[in-house]
C-alpha cells in the first residue's frame, strides 16, 4: 500500500487540490537519492486560495466554544494515536530517520496536541479590580484571526504540530506552508483532521517552495499572524515583511548552542551527552549541541574519549542506527564547504569531515559525524549555525573563560553545562544568555508544555509552545463593565 499519493496535493477549503501551475518538485528520499514523489508546485494563486478559504471559516470556528474545540483537538489526537505507524513511517522516509525516531517524534506531537485540547479548558484570561466605583475589570482571549504557519523539516510532524494545535485551540483558522523536504507529512496531517471533523477551511496546507508557497502568505494582508521556524535568514526576511504591515510575527530560528565540559564532570556520562546532542536526528536540531567548550586540565582525555564515541556511531536509515542522512544535497554541500573553509583557517578534523562514499550510503546524503578542534572563535564557522553532525571544540581555561565563550554568540536557544560542583552549575544557568539551560544532559528543545525560544538570532522574543503560545496566538481584550446604581 501506497503511504502517499505520486503528487501530494494541496489541502484548500477542505478538499484535496492540485496547484493551478499545473507544475510539480521532485522529493527524493535522503537515504537513497531517489525520487520518491512530486509535489504540487504551488504559487501566490493557490496560496490567496487557501488564505481566503481561511479567512472564511474562520468567523464560525470562533464562535466553536474553545472547550468543543479542545474535544476536537483530542479527536484528532486519538486518530493520530491510531495511525501513529502510519504516520512514522511518512516522517521516515522522507527524512531519512529511523522508524523508532520518527515514530516518537510523532509521539511528541500527539502529546503537544493533548496539552492544546487541555488549553481549551482553561484558555484563562484576568479578573481584576477598577479605579473607579461601580466598574469591574477583565480581560479574555480572543483569536487573532488567519494564521500562517511556516516550518522546518528537520522533525517535520513535531513542526506542524507545535503550530497548528496552539493556533486552533485559540480559535485561529490557519494556512500551512508545508517544508518542501517533507510534503506528505503535512498532507496526511491535514487528511487527519478533516476525517477527525475538523470543518472545511479551518486548516489549509499549501505545498511547493518557500519564495513561491512561503512568501505570499507573509505579504498577505488577510493573514494576522505569521509564525514561522527556520532560518535565521528566513526569518529576517519574513520579520521585515510581516512588519511592514504591521503583522504579528513569531519567530523560532537557529542556534549554536554551547555545551561546556568543566574539569569535575563526569566524563563518560558527558560524552555520551555530547553525542546525543551534536549528532542525534544528524544534528538536524535547532538545539543541537554544535559548540563544546572543554576545560583545559580535562581537554586531551576528553577529546580522545569524544572521538572513540564518535568512531561508533552508526549510520543508516535503520532503528539501531545512531544517526541518518541529512535533508538534501545543498544541505550537504554547504557543511562540506563550511568544513574546507575552516581547514584552510587552520582548523583540525579529529574525525569524519567527510561525506560518506562507501556504496550502502554514496547515493544518500550522508555525511560523517565530524568533531573538529583548533578553530579560532571569531572564524565564520565558530559563529554560524551548520544544521548537521558537527561537533565544535573548543578549550577554556576555567570556568569564567566557558561562560563568557558560551555567550559569545550572536544565538541564545539552548545550553548546557557538565559539572558536579552546584556553584558552577547554578551560576551558569542564571548567567548563559540562552532559552533553555540544562545541568548534566543534552542541549534538547523543552517539553511541550514550557516555553521554547531564544535570545539575539535565534527568534524574535516569541515563546512557544506552553501556555506562552497562547499569547502568540490570541488577541488580549479588556472588557469593563460598568454598573449605574440609578437603573437597580
Ligand atoms: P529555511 O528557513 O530554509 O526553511 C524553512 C521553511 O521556510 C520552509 O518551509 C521553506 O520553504 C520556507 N521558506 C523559505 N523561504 C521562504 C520565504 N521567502 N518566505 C516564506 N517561507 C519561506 O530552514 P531550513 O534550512 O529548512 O531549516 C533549518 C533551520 O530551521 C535551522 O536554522 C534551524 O535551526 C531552524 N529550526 C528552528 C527551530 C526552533 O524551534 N527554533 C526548530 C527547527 C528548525
Ligand atoms: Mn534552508
Amino acid at each position: 500500500m501506497r503511504l502517499f499519493p505520486e503528487v501530494i496535493p494541496n489541502w484548500i477549503a477542505g478538499v484535496e487540490v492540485f496547484s493551478e501551475s499545473g507544475n510539480t518538485i521532485d522529493k527524493c528520499s535522503p537515504h537513497s537519492g531517489e525520487v520518491i514523489s512530486r509535489i504540487t508546485r504551488s504559487t501566490s494563486v493557490d496560496v490567496l486560495n487557501a488564505i481566503k478559504a481561511a479567512k472564511a471559516s474562520q468567523t464560525e470556528w470562533a464562535e466553536v466554544p474553545p472547550v468543543q474545540r479542545g474535544y476536537l483537538l483530542h479527536q484528532i489526537c486519538n486518530r493520530m494515536e491510531e495511525q501513529q505507524a502510519t504516520i512514522a513511517k511518512i516522517v521516515a522516509k522522507e527524512t531519512g530517520k529511523s522508524y523508532q525516531e520518527a515514530y516518537g517524534e510523532t509521539g511528541g506531537a500527539i502529546s503537544l496536541g493533548r496539552f492544546f485540547a487541555g488549553e481549551g479548558q482553561r484558555l484563562y484570561g484576568r479578573t481584576t479590580t477598577s479605579g473607579q466605583v461601580d466598574k469591574y475589570a477583565m480581560t479574555v482571549r480572543q483569536p487573532c484571526g488567519v494564521a500562517g504557519l511556516i516550518v522546518a523539516a528537520n522533525t517535520p510532524i513535531a513542526n506542524v504540530a507545535w503550530k497548528v494545535f496552539p493556533a486552533l485551540i485559540c480559535g485561529n483558522s490557519v494556512v500551512l506552508k508545508v517544508p518542501e523536504d517533507a510534503p506528505a507529512v503535512g498532507w496526511v496531517f491535514a487528511k487527519i483532521l478533516h476525517e477527525a471533523g475538523l470543518p472545511k477551511g479551518v486548516c489549509n496546507v499549501v505545498q511547493g517552495l518557500g519564495i513561491e508557497a512561503g512568501a505570499p502568505i507573509v505579504e498577505s494582508a488577510d493573514v494576522d499572524i505569521v509564525s514561522f521556524t527556520g532560518s535565521t535568514e528566513i526569518g529576517r526576511w519574513i520579520a521585515k515583511t510581516g512588519s511592514a504591515r504591521l503583522a504579528r510575527i513569531s519567530l523560532e530560528l537557529g542556534g549554536k548552542n554551547p555545551l561546556v565540559v568543566c574539569d569535575d564532570a563526569d566524563l563518560e556520562h558527558a560524552v555520551k551527552w555530547v553525542c546525543l546532542s551534536a549528532f542525534s536526528n544528524a544534528g538536524q536540531r535547532c538545539a543541537a549541541g554544535s559548540r563544546i567548550i572543554v576545560f583545559d586540565g580535562i581537554y586531551d582525555r576528553f577529546r580522545q574519549m569524544l572521538v572513540k564515541a564518535v568512531s561508533r556511531l552508526r549510520l543508516g536509515p535503520a532503528d539501531e542506527d545512531d544517526l541518518g542522512p541529512v535533508i538534501n544535497r545543498r544541505q550537504l554541500d554547504s557543511m562540506l564547504a563550511a568544513i574546507e573553509t575552516a581547514k584552510l583557517q587552520g582548523a583540525n578534523v579529529l574525525i569524519g569531515g567527510r561525506r560518506l562514499s562507501e556504496e550502502e550510503y554514496a547515493s544518500g546524503y550522508y555525511m560523517a559525524p565530524t568533531v573538529i578542534d583548533n578553530i579560532g572563535r571569531e572564524l565564520e564557522i565558530s559563529r554560524a549555525e551548520l544544521f548537521g553532525p558537527i561537533a565544535q571544540l573548543y578549550r577554556v581555561d576555567g570556568f569564567e573563560d566557558a561562560l563568557n565563550l558560551a555567550n559569545d554568540s550572536p544565538y541564545g536557544l539552548t545550553a548546557c553545562i557538565h559539572t558536579k560542583n552546584f556553584d558552577r552549575a547554578s551560576h551558569f544557568v542564571q548567567k548563559v544568555r540562552a532559552g533553555v539551560a540544562v545541568v548534566n544532559a543534552g542541549t534538547y528543545g523543552s517539553e511541550p508544555h514550557m516555553p521554547f525560544g531564544g535570545y539575539g538570532m535565534s527568534g524574535n522574543g516569541s515563546r512557544e509552545p506552553g501556555t506562552e503560545a497562547l499569547d502568540v496566538y490570541s488577541e488580549l481584550k479588556d472588557i469593563y463593565l460598568n454598573v449605574d446604581r440609578g437603573r437597580l
